[in-house]
């Protein structure tokens, strides 16, 4: 029987046609859980976040393949960038620059992904545009 973490890889592999990174996938998910943090998928929305209090991550499956494996490592990053302080719901740029680079780090061991850093590159300055407008990069 699948307990509740193969069915979430099941579902992120189906869903978001990543059969070739299972593998990784697989990985990725195992760290996160020793942190003691819980995945969930979304659908209604394009945003992946994280939630230090209920301490749940929210993979949204509703973009390229690519972009959730980035999602996955940036959201595996933030657990390395530290928590907002205050409980502030603005955008800490800072950290989220912290979280890319960490999410950097941790995909680097993998020469699959690593192949494919100029879409990485890509994804993480558009990401951070889009949250960080009004920072210098
Ligand atoms: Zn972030």
């Amino acid at each position: 029987m699948l307990d509740r973490k193969n069915r979430l890889i099941t579902e992120i592999i189906n869903n978001g046609k990543l059969s070739e990174y299972e593998e990784i996938i697989k990985e990725v998910i195992e760290n996160i859980s020793q942190q003691g943090f819980i995945i969930s998928t979304r659908y209604d929305s394009s945003q992946s976040a994280i939630d230090w209090i209920s301490k749940r991550i929210r993979i949204s499956l509703i973009k390229d393949p690519m972009s959730i494996v980035w999602d996955l490592f940036h959201e595996y990053g933030h657990l390395f960038s530290g928590e907002k302080c205050g409980g502030s719901k603005l955008i800490d740029c800072d950290r989220e620059v912290k979280a890319w680079d960490n999410a950097f780090t941790k995909l680097s061991k993998y020469p699959r992904l690593l192949s494919q850093k100029d879409n990485f590159d890509k994804y993480r300055v558009d990401c951070l545009k889009t949250y960080c407008a009004n920072h210098h990069f």
